[in-house]
């Protein structure tokens, strides 16, 4: 479905007259990336349990037998094909466009694949983590992970866990100087989020808040439209199926960020270079 022109035009016009945008996203901006989505049919929670796969405790989860490590071998074999091959989409680099411009001051993003960060936006708020990002278990250590070194060590891995060799994934995961086993640094069902603070900051001190393709069902995260809101921003969201912030958008807009954002970029430099405010 082709998005609504004038509602094109009236988030443009908005984002040219802002000087402290900030972008908030989801899972549904990467989707154009080929990452899918958790909560659209066919995503990985339609086939994989949350509860089971999307813990923090990497050594409870190894302690639950057989058929968890080859559910769990399935679910990180995915993951690493679709991250293996995603890079980021025109969605991504219209932000790098506004921010180049001087509108756009940051993005708070419940995405974990560091798609903003590689597509060259400076500042990211990654409230649920990042992938390439390692956690030390013994000292907490915090490292990233060069892309290629992190698929090597999660195909070994995967490998491990069908032969249910466990001591072995515990030792290929001990990669801390302290010789500690280390886990992605993202945030699991029931864990506290990160950068929370930072990104309520963003929200509360912005004059425009974007929401971009999120079902707004994750909390804490999905309190940030509301507290942008109640500062008094404007608030625009575009999200591929249908508008999750009823009632607090100015602008809501049906369609797929990789192919609505860049129009109304594009918009929006025409607008300041006519030096001309549309609103
Ligand atoms: P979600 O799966 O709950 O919702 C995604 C939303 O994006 C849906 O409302 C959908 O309609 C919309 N959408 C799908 N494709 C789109 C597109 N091309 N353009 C615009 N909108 C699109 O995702 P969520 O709200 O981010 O919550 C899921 C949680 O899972 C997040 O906390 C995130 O950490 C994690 N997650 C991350 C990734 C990633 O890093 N890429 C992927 C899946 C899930």
């Amino acid at each position: 479905m082709e998005p609504d022109l004038e509602k094109l035009e009236k988030a443009a016009a908005i984002i040219s007259s802002s000087g402290r945008l900030v972008a908030f996203t989801g899972a549904g901006v990467s989707e154009e990336s080929g990452i899918p989505t958790f909560r659209d049919p066919g995503g990985l929670w339609d086939r994989f349990d949350p509860y089971e796969l999307g813990g923090g405790d990497v050594f409870a989860a190894l302690a639950r037998g057989s058929g968890f490590t080859h559910r769990a071998a399935d679910f990180l074999e995915e993951m690493i094909e679709v991250m293996e091959r995603a890079e980021p989409n025109p969605g991504h680099r219209a932000l790098v466009e506004l921010e180049r411009m001087g509108i756009l001051r940051s993005v708070i993003t419940q995405n974990i694949d560091d798609l903003h960060g590689r597509a060259g936006n400076s500042r990211v708020i990654e409230v649920h983590g990042n992938a390439y990002r390692m956690l030390c278990l013994y000292c907490g250590r915090r490292f990233m992970m060069e892309k290629e070194e992190l698929f090597r060590l999660g195909r070994d891995v995967v490998r491990m866990l069908r032969k249910e060799d466990l001591a072995g994934v515990i030792a290929r995961i001990s990669l801390c100087e302290c010789g500690g086993p280390c886990r992605l640094d993202v945030v699991g069902f029931g864990e506290p989020v990160q950068r929370m603070g930072e990104a309520i900051h963003e929200a509360r001190t912005c004059d425009c808040l974007l929401i971009l393709g999120t079902s707004g069902e994750v909390f804490p995260a999905n309190t940030i439209p509301s507290r942008a809101r109640e500062a008094g921003a404007r608030v625009i969201e575009i999200n591929a199926t249908k508008c999750c912030f009823p009632g607090l958008v100015d602008v809501g807009i049906v369609g797929k960020t990789g192919a609505v954002l860049p129009r109304i970029v594009e918009m929006v430099s025409r607008y300041r270079g006519s030096g001309v405010s549309p609103l």
